[in-house]
């Protein structure tokens, strides 16, 4: 792959990475012990009836979010890791080189656009 593009994709996943990192650190704690895993703050409204029941509504309205950042960062991270391996751009799957406009739109890409579509729904 061309060190231009590649510049480029890894500017962008830098980017994308800082941008969960800070939108996880609004609501939830990095753990210390495991990578890219946080913990979510459960939020204190109140004592009455209605406060709690808005805290565990909200609690879970992060933790769900919690999941998808945490998913989406840990994507990232691989994808940061397998350019500094050398390996990034490859089809999990077959081993084939991923498409670089693929990558380009979407740079935690890990299997080529035929696998992808055998493979539908999974990445
Ligand atoms: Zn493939």
């Amino acid at each position: 792959m061309d060190d231009k593009i590649l510049n480029t994709i890894k500017n962008k996943l830098a980017e994308e990475k800082s941008h969960l990192e800070n939108e996880l650190a609004t609501f939830a704690k990095k753990d210390s012990k495991i990578d890219d895993n946080y913990q979510t703050d459960f939020p204190d409204f109140g004592t009455k009836d209605d406060e709690n029941a808005a805290e565990v509504a909200t609690y879970s309205d992060r933790l769900s979010l919690e999941h998808t950042l945490e998913k989406q960062l840990r994507d990232v991270n691989k994808a940061l890791a397998s350019i500094t391996k050398g390996n990034y751009g490859i089809c999990k799957h077959c081993g084939n080189s991923i498409e670089e406009k693929r990558l380009e739109i979407r740079p935690t890409s890990s299997s080529c656009v035929s696998c992808k579509k055998k493979l539908k729904g999974e990445d």
